[in-house]
């Protein structure tokens, strides 16, 4: 069952399309598995469709539509770059069975898993149109934690498996987490089984302590 979800707020930055890819990827991969959020997001959209049909119309210049239809004319009878084949993507992390990988990830490279810690592993995801977004995966083992730490401006979290707790709230599968500078937390894995989350840090890390910014250099964070 899925308890925590993105704040109104951040619903309606991502229904205008408003925020960055790496936080926008995370807050997709909750939505893709939460029946609740995808029900907001279309009333979202619909609330938006309907401030723009009241919206006053804005006056265009007068050779507006004709200056568009010839700049994509002239696209279309520029020559196109020789096809190249793209290179065989590297194959993903290994994910528990039956755990399938977010479709908000289709067309972004998973690295493999990195090992930054004893029963940690860390993996960088790239995006193809935003390769400078901050957006990872964290696999902890069982009773593992993280470092105590903040950050200076937003941290998101989808669990894709498993389940920790951070001392205010516990998160388990498809559950999200948005942890602004107010938030000093220490997440540990709760259960007895591996946790897995899709996370994106906007700003940095704010670690309390030398092993967590050893672990903040690591990731490069
Ligand atoms: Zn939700």
């Amino acid at each position: 069952m899925i308890r925590h979800h993105p704040e109104d707020a951040l619903m309606l930055a991502y229904a205008a399309g408003q925020l960055p890819a790496g936080p926008a990827i995370v807050v997709a991969s909750h939505i893709e598995r939460c029946p609740h959020c995808c029900q907001r997001l279309q009333a979202f959209e619909a609330w938006g469709g309907a401030l723009l049909e009241t919206a006053e119309p804005a006056v265009l210049q007068p050779e507006a539509l004709a200056r568009t239809l010839a700049a994509i004319e002239a696209q279309d009878a520029s020559p196109r770059p020789p096809r190249v084949a793209s290179p065989a993507r590297a194959p993903r992390p290994a994910l528990p069975p039956g755990v399938r990988w977010p479709q908000a990830l289709r067309g972004c490279t998973v690295a493999p898993w990195r090992w930054v810690g004893p029963g940690m592993h860390w993996s960088r995801v790239t995006v193809p149109h935003a390769p400078d977004s901050n957006l990872f995966l964290l696999r902890m083992a069982a009773g593992k934690k993280l470092p105590v730490h903040s950050h200076s401006d937003l941290e998101m979290t989808q669990v894709l498996y498993g389940s920790f707790h951070d001392g205010r709230q516990h998160y388990g599968a498809g559950d999200f987490d948005g942890a602004d500078d107010t938030v000093h937390h220490q997440p540990v894995v709760s259960g007895d089984g591996v946790c897995i989350c899709l996370a994106s840090v906007q700003g940095s890390l704010l670690p309390a302590g030398r092993i967590a910014r050893v672990i903040g250099r690591l990731v490069g964070l």
